[in-house]
């Protein structure tokens, strides 16, 4: 049985050789046959190098260099298309995903799971801030998406090959990784952890990447959006109804002269902006189907070491 852990890795030499030396030694607690698979995801610092050294010493370690920064899902699809073990785990390099909660996630997998998530509980340093978007963000979700989006899940988790054969079918650019697992079925369990802070460095999701993030998650689990521009035409049509029937009453009934270049003024303004935000969430959509149909690969890789002859370079 071999056990694969996939880390994507973004500027990270700091952090590297502690998650390496840690995780190796979790591992050599186990009694399986392992692989570590880095995946390099465009970073300009020294990880690359500091990455090829450690291929070099250890024929356990494979790397892949992305061409360019692609982004942690992508970089993680990477990792997990090279992957050959029986169970895989995805994991930060960070240490935010504390390698010690490995043996907890193979004994669910021996036990006859087929994915093993995590949920964290809570995260030790998180910002107010950062804390309270991830909590509202995941009951928007559960709100919206057709698919149940677990508070907290992460991308730290374990899958069996039958699980992670039918993962890898899933080829779309604006992937939510957590959301297709949680759509996959198969048997899951779920281990509760406590996210401790990062050991070196700075979060690399600026609010841009966690807004494009947030959005892919929406948009490729939900058309609620497109639904409630709908029902927001529904309802301005219903309101301008009763206006008509008001000045019709006004008109016919009363002795005033329907007045009015204020309620005129405002409505052309909110109609206007109504329209307009409906538009962006039709683009949205629209733009979306654009990345997909162009069928572009979802990443590309400019070096490998440990590569494989028998595997096909994606
Ligand atoms: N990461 C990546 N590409 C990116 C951003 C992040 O591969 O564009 C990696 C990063 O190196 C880390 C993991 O994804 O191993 C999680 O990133 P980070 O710790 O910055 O996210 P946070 O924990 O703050 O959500
Ligand atoms: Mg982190």
């Amino acid at each position: 049985m071999l056990l694969s852990i996939v880390v994507p890795v973004y500027n990270e030499e700091d952090n590297i050789k502690k998650f390496y030396s840690s995780v190796k030694d979790v591992l050599a607690t186990l009694p399986y046959e392992h692989e570590i698979i880095f995946v390099d995801d465009g970073s300009s610092d020294n990880s690359a190098v500091m990455l090829h050294h450690i291929a070099e010493e250890d024929a356990s370690v494979r790397v892949y260099l992305l061409a360019r920064n692609f982004g942690h899902q992508l970089a993680l699809t990477c990792g997990l298309d090279h992957a050959k073990g029986d169970a895989i785990i995805t994991m930060d390099g960070d240490m935010q995903h504390p390698p010690a909660l490995i043996p907890e996630l193979v004994r669910h997998w021996e036990e006859g799971y087929d994915v093993v998530r995590t949920i964290r509980d809570s995260t030790e340093d998180a910002s107010w801030a950062k804390a309270f978007t991830s909590k509202y963000y995941y009951k928007l979700m559960n709100l919206m998406a057709n698919v149940p989006i677990v508070e907290g899940g992460s991308d730290f988790r374990l899958m069996n090959r039958r699980a992670l054969a039918t993962l890898l079918k899933f080829r779309e650019h604006g992937r939510f990784l957590r959301g297709i697992v949680g759509d996959l079925g198969f048997k899951q369990a779920e281990v509760h952890f406590v996210a401790p802070p990062r050991f070196a460095g700075k979060s690399k999701f600026s609010v841009r990447k966690m807004l494009h993030f947030a959005l892919d998650g929406i948009a490729a689990f939900s058309n609620v959006p497109l639904r409630m521009s709908f029902y927001i035409g529904l309802l301005c049509g219903l309101l301008s109804l009763l206006m008509i029937l008001h000045i019709l009453f006004v008109h016919f009934f009363t002795d005033d002269a329907v007045s009015g270049w204020a309620t005129l003024g405002v409505a052309i303004f909110f109609l206007g902006g109504v329209q307009l935000i409906c538009i962006g969430i039709i683009g949205e959509y629209v733009g979306r189907v654009f990345e997909e149909v162009k069928h572009r690969p979802l990443y590309w890789v400019k070096d490998s070491f440990h590569f494989d002859a028998g595997d096909e370079k994606k």
